[in-house]
């Protein structure tokens, strides 16, 4: 998505260790404008499948995720990060490691919210190493509910992650896939 791309060239931040510090339209100030156009474009590639449910993880997916539910017309489910392993009988549950902060956390939905009806998109802003999308997709099975797919807004092509899942089947729709970054901010992306 050129818009995406051309906001990630301009405003995007390279950091040492492959990082992209993108806090200027998405991760912490959001442009809402743009996260409406990255929305509509995952409903485009989704159209007809049958989403009745949003799916991401907080906190950094929320924003992303509002957007593309009031594209599709449907809730949207974040799931919640817990460190304790104490949880009763009323949640879906998935071990997610972050390679970023260095911890597993054992991300949570509510039975409540999540069942065999539902066909979910999984939204999220980043794609890496596919431990947190991994981990959404693992709660989505566990629940009974359907993957329609994956929607990222950027994927960095250079990780494992969107082979990862790929190759679980999962369908991945990233909007912007960076090939390569240099640490002198250098910005290659896919094509
Ligand atoms: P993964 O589990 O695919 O390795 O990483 C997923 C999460 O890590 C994303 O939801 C995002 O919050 C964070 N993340 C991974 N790489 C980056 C990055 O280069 N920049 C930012 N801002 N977040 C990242």
């Amino acid at each position: 998505m050129q818009l995406l791309e051309r906001r990630i060239r301009e405003d995007g931040e390279v950091l040492p260790g492959g990082i992209l510090k993108v806090d200027g339209f998405l991760n912490h100030q959001m442009d809402p404008e743009l996260l409406m156009e990255m929305a509509r474009e995952f409903h485009r590639l989704f159209a007809g499948d049958k989403v009745n449910k949003i799916l991401t993880i907080e906190a950094s997916g929320i924003g992303p995720a509002c957007f593309a539910g009031l594209a599709f017309g449907c809730p949207v489910l974040f799931a919640k990060k817990n460190r304790t392993r104490n949880l009763s009988g009323e949640f879906w549950t998935a071990e997610v490691h972050s390679f970023t902060h260095g911890v597993t956390n054992t991300i949570m939905v509510s039975k409540k919210y999540l069942g065999s009806g539902d066909r979910v998109l999984i939204i999220d802003d980043f794609l890496a190493n596919g431990a947190a999308l991994n981990g959404l997709i693992t709660l989505c099975l566990e629940a009974g509910a359907e993957v329609a797919g994956a929607g990222i807004c950027i994927e960095k092509a250079f990780q494992p992650g969107g082979e990862l899942i790929r190759s679980r089947g999962v369908r991945v729709e990233s909007l912007a896939r960076i090939e390569s970054m240099s640490d002198d901010g250098g910005i290659a992306f896919c094509r």
